[in-house]
């Protein structure tokens, strides 16, 4: 199965238009441009990663990176792929230098509740400790100490996880990381036919 994977740039899910200016942080005045997300939009499982990675060469021609082709892979691994879900993040916009981060990710944080609220997924896999901190609002969270386990944010049924970057390079945590990717998908796939949600 996994002979047969190769990645593939994903259907961009625009920013909508009341937001494609947006200045709450400083981190306009870094972007290229912002990423609202990809994927399925309507997606029963949400994955969050901390800000968006390169997506276009110095050409302009889009290109999956290092972070989203290991991340396709476990999907595919776990029988997963664009249909089932959506890729966003804590900031819309990519950071290039310095910055205010806890002030950034508050504020951009907003914009993930807002589509958490207009799709309400099922299913949340939150990938580095960055992305996890920050969506679980515990400063002192661990990806090591939460995967695994279920947990309840809101309606949200949430799986924290390694970043796909980390997992690249520290091949020691591959193994988790699809094992993370696995319950996932079983819990999804049990979800489906019987409507049951893991505890
Ligand atoms: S990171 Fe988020 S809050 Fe900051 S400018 Fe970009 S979209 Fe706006």
């Amino acid at each position: 199965m996994e002979t047969s994977f190769s990645p593939e740039v994903w259907q961009e899910d625009p920013v909508p238009e009341q937001y494609q200016f947006c200045e709450r942080c400083e981190l306009c005045a870094q972007r290229a441009r912002m990423i609202w997300g990809e994927g399925s939009p309507n997606a029963s499982i949400l994955v969050i990663l901390d800000n968006p990675g390169l997506r276009e060469n110095q050409e302009g021609v889009s290109f999956v990176c290092g972070t989203r082709q290991a991340l396709q892979k476990a999907a595919f691994n776990a029988g997963l792929g664009m249909q089932e879900l959506y890729v966003t993040y804590i900031l819309k916009c990519r950071p290039v230098r310095k910055y205010d981060k806890e002030g950034a990710r508050n504020t951009c944080k907003k914009y993930l509740r807002h589509q958490i609220e207009q799709t309400k997924p099922a299913f949340a896999l939150c990938l580095g400790n960055i992305a996890v901190q920050t969506f679980f609002e515990d400063s002192e969270a661990e990806v090591k100490n939460l995967r695994g386990l279920w947990h309840s944010i809101g309606d949200l049924k949430v799986l924290a996880s390694y970043h796909p970057l980390a997992v690249r390079r520290r091949p020691n945590l591959r193994k988790y990381f699809y094992e993370d990717w696995m319950l996932l998908a079983e819990a999804y796939r049990t979800w489906k036919e019987s409507g049951i949600l893991p505890l």
